[in-house]
C-alpha cells in the first residue's frame, strides 16, 4: 500500500519480500474469508485498538474504512458488509485483489524484487518497513528484524500472542466429543471484561472472537468465566429451572428450559458444576496457557509506538519509516488489523513523499 501511494505520487519505488511469493499472510488471511475492515461508527471502531489508538487514530481517519472498501472497488473488488458488521469482498478470498493490486503496482512501475532479504542496512533515499508481526513465521513474518532494529537503538517490544487461543486440560471424553463445536450466543469475562460473542471448542481448549477479543486479558490470568445465557437474566433462568422435570432426562430438560446445548450441558459436568443458573451464568475454567505465537492470528509487541514520530518515521534511524503489524499495537479480529495496516503504511508514505519533497536535489528511490 505505501508503494502504490509512494508511487502515484511520482517516485521510484523497490518492493523487496524474502519469500518466493508475495503476500502470503495476506492470502491465508483471505483463507476464511477476508475480512478487510469494519463497518461500525468510526469513533467505536477506533476504540478497538485500546491504549494504541491514539498514535492510530490520525493515520485511520486519514484512511478510513471508507477509504479501504473505495479502494478495493476501484481495483474492480466488489465488497459486503456482513451481519456482523464486518466487511468482506464478495468474493471472500483474498487472491483477486491480490492479482488486480500486483498489476496495478506494475502499471505505476513498482519493481517487485522477491527472495530478497532485508538485513539491517538502508536502502534507497528512504525506506519503508512492513515486514510484519511475529505469527505463522513460515508465511515471511519470521521478526528476524527485530535484532536489526534493535542494532539500531530502536525499542522493539518482546512478541506475544494476540488473537489466540486458550488450552485447557479438557478430559479425553470431552475433547473427543466436543472438538470443533461451537458455543453459540455467550458471554466470555477475564480480567474484569465481558465480551459476547462465539467459541470454538477445540483439542486443545477454546478459541473464536470472544476469545480473541480477550488475549490481553487472558495473557494475564489463567481463568475465564462463561455466561452460556447472556441474554437471559438470573432471575429469569433460577424461574425457568424451577420447573418439573417430569418424563425427561436431565439433558433434556436442560435443553428444554434453559435452551442449553449438549456442548453447553457437557461443559458444566466438565467444570464439575451443577447445573444451577448461577453455575449456567458463571461457569469458572482454569486455562493452561495461551496458544503459541506460531498459531496466533497476530502478534502484540513489536516496534514501541513511542520510538515512531507521527509519520511512522523511526525517531532513532532518520529516512526509515515502520508500519502495519511490525508496531507495538493489538486489535481484535474484525478487519481491525488489516485496516490499520493499510493506514499507517498510507500515512507513513505519504510522510516519507513529503520528506523527500523537502530534499529535491536527492532522486527518489525508495524500497519498501
Ligand atoms: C490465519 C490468519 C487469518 C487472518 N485473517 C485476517 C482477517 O480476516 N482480517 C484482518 O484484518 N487480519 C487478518 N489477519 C491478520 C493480517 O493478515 C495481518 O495483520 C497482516 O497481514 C499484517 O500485514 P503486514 O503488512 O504488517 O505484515 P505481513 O502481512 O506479515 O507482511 C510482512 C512481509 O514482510 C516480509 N518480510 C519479513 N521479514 C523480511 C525480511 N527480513 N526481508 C524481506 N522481507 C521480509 C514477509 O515475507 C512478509 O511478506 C489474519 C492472519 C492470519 C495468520
Amino acid at each position: 500500500m505505501a508503494a502504490e501511494v509512494l508511487a502515484t505520487a511520482g517516485a521510484k519505488v523497490r518492493v523487496i519480500d524474502h519469500m518466493a511469493s508475495p503476500a502470503r499472510k495476506f492470502l491465508m488471511a483471505g483463507r476464511g474469508g477476508l475480512n478487510l475492515t469494519h463497518s461500525e461508527p468510526l469513533d467505536q471502531f477506533l476504540d478497538r485498538y485500546g491504549e494504541a489508538r491514539s498514535a492510530l487514530e490520525p493515520a485511520i481517519r486519514a484512511f478510513p474504512p471508507e477509504a479501504l472498501t473505495g479502494w478495493c472497488h476501484g481495483l474492480g473488488i466488489e465488497t459486503f458488509v456482513g451481519s456482523s458488521g464486518r466487511v468482506f469482498p464478495k468474493t471472500m478470498k483474498a487472491s483477486p485483489l491480490l492479482r488486480a493490486w500486483l498489476r496495478r503496482l506494475d502499471g505505476l512501475g513498482v519493481e517487485l524484487a522477491l527472495r530478497t532479504e532485508w538485513t539491517g542496512e538502508k536502502w534507497g533515499d528512504a525506506m519503508i518497513l512492513a515486514l510484519g508481526g511475529a505469527s505463522w513465521p513460515r508465511l515471511g513474518s519470521d521478526a528476524h528484524w527485530a535484532g536489526m532494529l534493535r542494532n539500531r537503538g530502536v525499542t522493539v517490544n518482546e512478541f506475544v500472542p494476540a488473537n489466540c487461543g486458550v488450552t485447557m486440560a479438557w478430559s479425553p471424553h470431552f475433547r473427543e466429543r466436543f472438538a470443533g463445536t461451537p458455543l453459540k450466543r455467550i458471554a466470555v469475562t477475564s480480567g474484569g471484561r465481558t465480551v459476547r460473542g462465539e467459541a470454538m471448542i477445540t483439542a486443545r481448549g477454546l478459541e473464536g472472537g470472544a476469545i480473541y477479543a480477550l488475549t490481553r486479558e487472558l495473557r494475564r490470568t489463567a481463568g475465564l468465566t462463561l455466561d452460556l445465557r447472556p441474554d437471559l437474566p438470573l432471575a429469569a433462568l433460577q424461574g425457568r429451572l424451577a420447573k418439573p422435570r417430569g418424563k425427561d432426562s436431565h439433558s433434556t430438560w436442560l435443553r428444554k428450559v434453559a435452551g442449553l446445548s449438549p456442548a453447553a450441558i457437557s461443559l458444566l459436568r466438565e467444570a464439575g458444576l451443577p447445573s444451577t443458573a448461577e453455575a449456567i451464568k458463571a461457569i469458572g475454567l482454569t486455562m493452561t496457557g495461551t496458544d503459541l505465537l506460531v498459531r496466533a492470528i497476530s502478534s502484540g509487541g513489536g516496534v514501541a509506538l513511542s520510538d515512531i514520530d507521527s509519520g511512522f518515521a523511526l525517531k532513532a534511524w532518520p529516512g526509515v519509516y515502520a508500519v502495519g503489524e511490525m508496531l507495538d499495537w493489538e486489535a481484535p479480529t474484525g478487519g481491525y488489523l488489516l485496516q490499520a495496516c493499510f493506514s499507517t503504511a498510507v500515512a507513513a508514505a505519504r510522510a516519507c513523499f513529503e520528506s523527500l519533497q523537502t530534499a529535491p536535489d536527492r532522486p527518489h528511490s525508495l524500497s519498501n
